[in-house]
């Protein structure tokens, strides 16, 4: 259900609106948008009786939403969601008109290392840096992560560097460590679907980058992203990685036509990580470009200054060069659709 204000609905109208709500046992979430405020209403299991909402002062109306996904949806906010990531070297939004690139190794290593590629993604112009301290590996004899140690190299990533950092967790209690250290939380591939870790990330403050599962349907992936914002955090960036399929010519089958079929549905941004994508280096900066020609709100790109000896995902790791000649390249791209590089 969603409760529409007036567009010169008071702030105490909707705190009303949004008390009585909660007084049914129901779950309140504004909404603002450029013309009006609406207000979604979670926690139903049925339909809700609006008879006394819509008679409440600053109301427009009630409408039922069809759609399993509700706060996700657009039907909800009409308006693109914009997600600010605040860094020392400026605030970074997704969903804007402004494409974010953000790089960095799949895992961090050593300080050395982390140091060395941070440069480096730097110089080329991003100013957000992604690099792993948990790692969710197929093989329990792979490298895992450093775990806080990998996170205090991170934190010293952005004092050093100034850049913004993204970094995963992999459960509830990686992600208290995690939402200390980083400034987005990513929740991997593997953990779409795990329920309670979603709804832990939701009642974090810090913004969420939701990886798609690599068998999950568009239905699914949404999903996915209303369990984080059923529980108060609206700071969710989607990142398309590529799902399984037939075909053995790449790691992952990088699925760009959910780019668009996700802006039609949802107000969250999506970007698009194009080494899970595809696992070859050769394949990440066409796929890149490709990913800012369909509407990409960003780029998740794996960087690394000597990636036959990363101990995780080598071969799909990008050198600092071509990083840097995938920004030169993704910045042409985004000018022909009339966007910029963040
Ligand atoms: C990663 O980002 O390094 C990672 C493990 O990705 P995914 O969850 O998409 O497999
Ligand atoms: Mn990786």
């Amino acid at each position: 259900m969603l409760v529409v204000m007036q567009a010169q609905a008071t702030e105490e109208q909707v705190r009303a609106v949004c008390n009585r709500i909660e007084s049914l046992g129901l779950k309140a979430h504004p909404i603002p948008g450029s013309g009006r405020t609406a207000i979604g209403i979670t926690g139903n299991s049925g339909a809700v009786d609006v008879g006394t909402l819509e008679a409440m002062p600053g109301v427009v109306e009630c409408i039922p939403v069809s759609k399993p996904y509700k706060l996700v949806s657009r039907d909800v906010k009409a308006d693109n969601s914009l997600v600010r990531i605040p860094t020392p070297l400026g605030e970074v939004v997704f969903g804007g008109k402004a494409i974010a690139i953000v790089g960095g190794p799949c895992a961090v290593e050593t300080p050395e290392q982390t140091f060395t590629i941070a440069g480096h993604v730097k110089d080329a112009g991003a100013r957000l840096f992604r690099g792993g301290a948990y790692k969710p590996r197929t093989s329990p004899y792979s490298f895992q992560g450093l775990g806080e140690q990998g996170l205090q190299i991170l934190a010293e990533v952005r004092e050093r560097f100034g850049l913004g950092i993204i970094t995963e967790a992999i459960d509830n209690e990686s992600l208290d460590l995690v939402e200390k250290y980083a400034d987005v939380i990513q929740i991997g591939a593997r953990n779409m679907q795990n329920f309670s870790l979603l709804k832990r990330a939701g009642r974090s403050k810090k913004p969420v980058l939701l990886k798609r599962g690599m068998s999950a349907t568009l239905d699914e992936f949404l999903m996915a992203a209303e369990y984080v914002m059923s529980e108060g955090n609206y700071n969710v960036i989607l990142c398309e990685r590529g799902v399984r399929t037939f075909a053995d010519h790449t790691r992952n089958t990088l699925d760009l036509s959910v780019i668009p079929a996700v802006q039609r549905r949802s107000h969250l941004p999506i970007v698009v990580d194009p080494s899970h994508g595809t696992g070859k280096r050769h394949k990440v900066l066409p796929l890149s470009r490709a990913s800012v020609a369909v509407g990409a709100d960003g780029l998740l790109i794996e960087v690394h200054h000597d990636p036959d000896r990363a101990l995780s995902d080598g071969p799909q790791s990008i050198l600092p060069d071509e990083f840097a000649q995938l920004i030169r390249e993704a910045r042409e791209i985004a000018q022909v659709i009339g966007r910029t590089l963040n």
